[in-house]
């Protein structure tokens, strides 16, 4: 097979999100191929390995560990009662949001490529105080079983990070983060990650050598990674800590198909929870099966049935939508979540989803980032402007 590289998919912009349901293709055999590299025109064989393998497996292990100790009667109640929502695609909803994605810093200590954490000036706040996390925990605890403390940029830059995770295993609430580790300090960190009983530590190792390491991880230092993920690992079964469950994150690069076994065998050696591997959303540099564009997902769109992401300066978003001045939904400090999740924004949003004759023009609706969205496919669309008159569908 010979397989031509599209440069335009190098600077495909795709989705929102990491992951995908596992297709069948994911779990074909690891196999050869011949490529022409569009970046130096040469033929190269590589083995596309099975990357895949596994992933649902993983994704059910992670969840169901760090998941279930948090959730107690009333909060699965919540949950069921939101699934059943989210089969009958309601736009409005009785139950909560359950599961957060709160940004502690939306700034990064690295200059990975599109990334626009570094790249991007922004007026908005990029540091949450804790005395504002905690009044948007206040509002948020009676349902939450999860709240991921990391979206735009680094965590660790907040020096607030390991309270606010105590602050949740103080509520009961399932915490993770995902952190390129460079600014964890083994002698001053050790211990307050320790105490804050992280649930879910989420480290990205895209590279076991410096050379493949910074070809995307720019201005990172692979063996300071290394170094500090063995260290919380070895305290961790010193102390015979339950957590953080370590589930390290690599990106699938066409630069580390060759190196994945060196990868896993590192990773394996030093007793991490699991390992996934991640689709390199950014088209910074996907495997040959990721140049394929990515299909809609068939289904109704999760994330308006199971929470928001909320910034800093309080915003909300419908989900981890990457990009700054993005369509907020509302303001946590400013409003009840439970106001907030059922505003004309959400039920909208909601609405592309159900079945049904293509929506109204809305001029208040036309920002909503659904719209744009090619994570789902909606049901709906909302017609342009020039095709109403008065309201009424013009022919
Ligand atoms: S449909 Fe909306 S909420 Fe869902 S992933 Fe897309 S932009 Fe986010």
């Amino acid at each position: 097979m010979n397989t031509t590289l599209n440069p335009d998919s190098q600077r495909r912009f795709f989705t929102v999100g990491t992951g995908s349901i596992p297709k069948q293709k994911d779990f074909a055999k690891d196999r050869e191929m011949e490529f022409v590299d569009s970046r130096d025109g040469k033929k190269k064989n590589v083995k596309i390995i099975n990357l895949s393998i596994n992933k649902l497996l993983h994704y059910v292990n992670r969840h169901y560990r760090s998941l279930v100790p948090f959730i107690s009667l009333i909060k699965f109640i919540n949950i069921v009662v939101a699934l059943l929502e989210f089969m009958l695609r309601k736009s409005s909803c009785i139950s909560k949001p359950f599961v957060f994605r709160i940004d502690p810093c939306t700034a990064c200590n690295l200059r990975c490529p599109n990334c626009e954490a570094h790249a991007v000036k922004t007026n908005e706040k990029r540091l949450l105080d804790f005395e504002d996390f905690k009044s948007i925990i206040k509002k948020i605890k009676k349902y939450c079983i999860r709240v991921s403390l990391y979206d735009t940029g680094e965590p660790l830059m907040n020096k607030s990070i390991f309270r606010m995770i105590r602050y949740l295993s103080d509520n009961k609430i399932s915490s993770l983060i995902s952190t390129n580790l460079m600014l964890f300090n083994k002698n001053k960190h050790l211990q307050a990650l320790s105490n804050s009983k992280l649930t879910v530590l989420a480290p990205s190792i895209d590279g076991i050598t410096q050379e493949t390491y910074s070809k995307y991880r720019i201005g990172g230092n692979v063996s300071s990674l290394r170094e500090s993920l063995e260290a919380i690992i070895e305290q961790k079964n010193r102390k015979g800590d339950k957590w953080p469950f370590v589930d390290a994150q690599i990106i699938r690069f066409n630069h580390l198909v060759e190196e994945k076994h060196d990868i896993e065998n590192y990773l394996n050696s030093i007793n991490v929870d699991q390992i996934t591997w991640k689709a390199d959303s950014w088209g910074f540099n996907p495997i040959e099966r990721d140049y394929d564009v990515k299909k809609s997902n068939k289904g109704v769109c999760f994330w308006l049935y199971t929470g928001p992401m909320i910034r800093p300066d309080g915003n909300v978003y419908p989900c981890c939508g990457r990009g700054f001045g993005r369509f907020s939904y509302g303001n946590i400090y400013k409003n009840e979540i439970s106001d907030i999740w059922n505003n004309d924004y959400y039920r909208f949003s909601r609405k592309l989803y159900q079945r049904g004759p293509d929506l109204e023009y809305d001029a208040g609706m036309k920002s909503l980032p659904c719209h744009e969205c090619t994570l789902f496919k909606k049901q709906r669309r909302m017609l342009p402007k020039s095709m109403y008159t008065h309201g009424v569908l013009s022919a």
